[in-house]
């Protein structure tokens, strides 16, 4: 039929979990976590199924979900977005930002991409006319070089797109970042969307700012979050986006048309499980044992990190032991080490191989233990 997006193919993340599946690898590639929910939240989902919440939900989300979604905001990020006009209950962070890009992109717009970039930006702009230009990030720490970002601002710049705590490098945006994009869309015309699914996994006392803390920031900027991670249910596929009440209503004319609504009894379930702050206040020192443990066991593998900020990702270098492609390597650890990751140069437009992999530590204590005892016998 003539495709519409000729350079994309099966995800990584697809092939390399299929693959650690095939080879009885531990899977370390593909990011979810490989322990289960937690039992209230699964019974609530129960008991809401049960009293025959099943049918279709309000199309922005239950009024309840929003609401709770907000005070979580409120007691996180300091600021109480209307949960009416601002707040909307989408089917992932996948669909709120697909949503957010069609809401603003036209025909011709440029957006600037920072590279390494998660796989679904691109494909959301150019579906819509859009033209990626892409930035690198700092080689050192992954950091944002914001002149270079200025440099590829023009005035055909209609969106920049952001990701922090920052799959696949674990960088965690600092007060000065946030300022130095503030300064640098003041009198420009430019949205952003901010991509912050892992915004409650910060490690080492980090705190994740949402761009909708920020009083000038917030009135251009697309949130985008995801239940699935923060509550251990990628499946669930159940996300959101908080953005002022104009640029709302637009987002929401997209998201009635791509998906209508979200899964109900679901809804109903967070509502209450959010009551708790602190069944997500947790979360941070739940992963940082993890973090702690995995970057613990990677020092003694003879690879290169410097210890994840953010996200249940490890990023880790082997430049220094072999010279073959990541790729390569990831396929090759993944069958004769039996331990599955997911190789680096995916995530640039240009396949560009810095000797990169990246390993999902949201895993079991014991399964994690074996990974590393198996990332011993490395070149
Ligand atoms: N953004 C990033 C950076 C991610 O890692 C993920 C997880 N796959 C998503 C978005 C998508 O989240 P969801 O599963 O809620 O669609
Ligand atoms: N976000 C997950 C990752 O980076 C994968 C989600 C997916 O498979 N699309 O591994």
């Amino acid at each position: 039929i003539g495709s519409k997006l000729p350079h994309v193919g099966t995800t990584i993340f697809t092939v390399m979990s299929r693959m650690a599946s095939e080879e009885g690898a531990i899977n370390l590639s593909q990011g979810f976590p490989g322990f289960g929910a937690d039992p209230v939240l699964l019974e609530l989902v129960g008991k809401y199924t049960r009293d025959g919440y099943n049918q279709y939900p309000p199309m922005s989300g239950i009024p309840q979900l929003r609401r709770r979604l907000a005070e979580k905001t409120e007691l996180t990020q300091i600021y109480f977005p209307d949960p009416e006009t601002e707040v909307t209950i989408v089917s992932g962070a996948t669909e709120a930002l697909f949503s957010a890009v069609t809401a603003v992109v036209r025909p011709g717009d440029e957006v600037v991409l920072l590279e390494p970039a998660y796989d679904s930006y691109e494909p959301a702009v150019t579906l819509n006319g859009g033209v990626p230009v892409y930035v690198p990030l700092n080689a050192e720490d992954f950091s944002v070089d914001w002149e270079r970002v200025e440099k590829a601002l023009s005035p055909k710049t209609r969106l920049i797109m952001v990701n922090s705590p920052h799959n696949p490098s674990g960088y965690v945006w600092t007060e000065e970042d946030i300022d130095s994009l503030a300064t640098l869309v003041r009198d420009r015309d430019i949205y952003l969307v901010s991509d912050e699914v892992y915004e409650h996994i910060t490690f080492d006392g980090r705190k994740h700012i949402s761009l909708g803390s920020h009083p000038e920031l917030r009135n251009k900027t697309f949130v985008c979050g995801s239940f699935g991670k923060t509550f251990h249910v990628t499946g669930w596929k159940i996300g959101y986006c908080i953005a002022p009440s104009d640029m709302t209503v637009e987002f929401r004319k997209i998201h009635q048309f791509l998906t209508f609504t979200t899964v109900t009894p679901i809804q109903y379930a967070l509502a209450e499980y959010l009551e708790e702050p602190n069944r997500y206040l947790s979360i941070p020192a739940f992963y940082q044992s993890k973090r702690d443990l995995f970057a613990g066991g990677l020092t003694r593998t003879g690879l290169i990190f410097t210890p994840a900020r953010g996200s249940f990702f490890q990023l880790a270098s082997y430049g220094h032991l072999s010279q073959i492609g990541d790729r390569e390597l990831a396929e090759r650890m993944t069958r004769r080490l039996k331990v599955a990751c997911i190789p680096v140069s995916v995530f640039y437009s240009d396949r560009r191989d810095d000797k990169f992999i990246r390993f999902c530590f949201a895993k079991e204590e014991a399964e994690l233990f074996e990974a590393l005892e198996r990332l011993q016998g490395l070149p």
